[in-house]
């Protein structure tokens, strides 16, 4: 697209219809991640002669799409993980969400779906998060996790642009993402499998990255038992990601310094994940340790693990926030990271200062009100 449209849907021009069947809100003991949705749903179509639709807020109900929409046969999607709080001053918030809807404009820009104002979106969220208020779940472990999505839906099976779009968001109380908790998880590295590739589209959050993912990792679990897959790239064998989350190796260096590393995002292998980048934001803050974004080929992990030097591995995304690594599995290898339930200090303390900031137990910026 050469031209980008300043048009957008104004939050001033919601059209809000509420249920009148609300759904039982699920017991918050054991949710399962992403398996409940709220009561409604926000949604907005645009097609290139009559622009942005007024917006709606609607009960959930299913779509209506025609079945030559490009979505369904090229797989035309991008979507957003976000999330909002109930804090301790009874107050909900949400977690950076400009960080996200800043992500959504590079995947749509990349997937040539048309733009749109993200102030308007934030604000639309906000009041679907608002009208939905009780679906956040009254709990210190629990969350309500926000699933932005927008899709191709030009009737027509050209493989072009979609000139007609749809954006809508969904929501739900989640718990934690893992059912081992924060329990160490242990990860299958398999090279023969890759998730991304330089020029491809693994830095944007488009649908068609994850549905390639799914049978591996059911393959993972089912014959290895492994809760997740550690995304490999390059003859050296690069550590990229682990499942849907980013990479983070705390160990003592070649040259015998404290560092924290994950993979850098120059190549466009990785999802500039938000919480990435609160970790590396917070740790280097701290001051305490060397902070580095560095490529993490397998064999000089190995070196350090046999050499004693690896501290803590662990796995950081929205859902989970952080997820310790005991075990990974590579090409008949054991790796044993740690052979004890306990977790590390350092995946600890993140986990801990980040959880303050998430339930404003410490008031902080990145904190945004509804
Ligand atoms: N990597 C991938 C492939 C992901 O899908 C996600 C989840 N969005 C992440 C990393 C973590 O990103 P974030 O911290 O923004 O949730």
């Amino acid at each position: 697209r050469c031209v980008r449209s300043i048009s957008s849907f104004r939050a001033d021009d919601l059209h809000i219809t509420l249920t009148d069947k609300p759904k039982p809100k699920p017991s918050y003991d054991n949710l399962p991640f992403g398996g409940n949705t709220s009561d409604h749903m926000f949604e907005v179509d645009y097609t290139p002669a009559m622009g942005w639709s007024r917006p709606v807020i609607r009960p959930v109900e299913p779509l209506q799409i025609h079945p030559a929409a490009k979505v369904l046969h090229y797989a035309s999607e991008l979507f957003e993980g976000m999330k909002c709080y109930r804090c301790v001053d009874g107050k909900i918030r949400m977690f950076r969400p400009m960080e996200n809807l800043e992500r959504m404009e590079r995947s749509a820009v990349r997937a040539g779906l048309p733009p749109y104002d993200r102030f308007e979106f934030l604000k639309v969220i906000k009041k679907l998060i608002n009208i939905d208020q009780e679906w956040v779940p009254y709990s210190d472990r629990c969350s309500m996790y926000i699933r932005p999505t927008f899709i191709a839906t030009e009737p027509s099976l050209g493989v072009t642009q979609s000139t007609d779009a749809k954006l809508f968001v969904i929501a739900g109380p989640t718990g934690p993402y893992f059912k081992t908790s924060m329990k160490a998880i242990r990860l299958l590295a398999d090279p023969q499998y890759v998730r991304a590739w330089p020029g491809g589209c693994g830095a944007f959050k488009m649908g068609s990255n994850y549905a390639p993912t799914v049978a591996i990792q059911a393959y993972a679990q089912r014959e290895h038992n492994c809760q997740s897959v550690l995304w490999l790239f390059g003859d050296d064998h690069q550590m990229t990601e682990a499942g849907t989350m980013n990479f983070f190796v705390f160990w003592t260096n070649e040259a015998g310094e404290q560092e924290l590393v994950t993979p850098p995002l120059d190549a466009g292998l990785i999802l500039p994940g938000v919480t990435r980048k609160s970790v590396l934001e917070l740790t280097r803050q701290w001051n305490e340790f060397k902070v580095t974004e560095e490529v993490i080929p397998m064999g000089k992990f190995i070196k350090a693990l046999n050499e004693g030097r690896v501290k803590e591995v662990f796995g950081s995304g929205t859902a989970s926030i952080v997820c310790p690594v005991g075990q990974i599995l590579y090409q008949g290898q054991e790796l044993h990271i740690t052979d004890t339930d306990d977790i590390g200090e350092l995946t600890q303390r993140i986990c801990h200062d980040i959880n303050e900031i998430h339930y404003y137990l410490k008031p902080h910026p990145w904190m945004e009100s509804i």
